[in-house]
């Protein structure tokens, strides 16, 4: 068993109020968010990073889920930023892509 606390929040082992979740993905609010909305959108499955997830259908998934928090944070037209840090940027060795806004044009 990987001692990873995002699988551990995706099992349920470490509580966490997702914002969304369905049998493929979870997501939840960053704990040091940088916008007012700031979340997480993690697979349920342990892919440890950007380079190991090969999962068509998965990708597909994640950028519905990607689009559906924009639309129900209302950033349609607001401005947010997505993104996923990798190649040894990252602290969780899980995949996560973060979503933040409001932003500004430019900033
Ligand atoms: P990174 O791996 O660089 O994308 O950074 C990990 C992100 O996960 C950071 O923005 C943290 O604030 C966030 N994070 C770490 N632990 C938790 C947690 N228990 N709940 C929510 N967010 C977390
Ligand atoms: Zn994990």
């Amino acid at each position: 068993m990987i001692d990873c606390i995002f699988c551990k929040i995706n099992s349920g082992e470490i509580p966490k109020e997702f914002v969304y979740e369905d049998e493929d993905v979870a997501v939840f609010d960053d704990i040091h968010p940088i916008k007012s909305t700031h979340l997480l959108i993690v697979p349920k499955k342990h892919i440890k990073d950007f380079y190991e997830l090969n999962d068509e259908k998965l990708e597909v998934k994640l950028n519905k889920t990607i689009k559906k928090m924009i639309k129900e944070k209302n950033l349609e037209d607001k401005g947010f930023k997505v993104f996923l840090n990798g190649g040894g940027a990252q602290i969780v060795d899980h995949l996560h892509i973060h979503l933040t806004g409001p932003w500004a044009k430019g900033s």
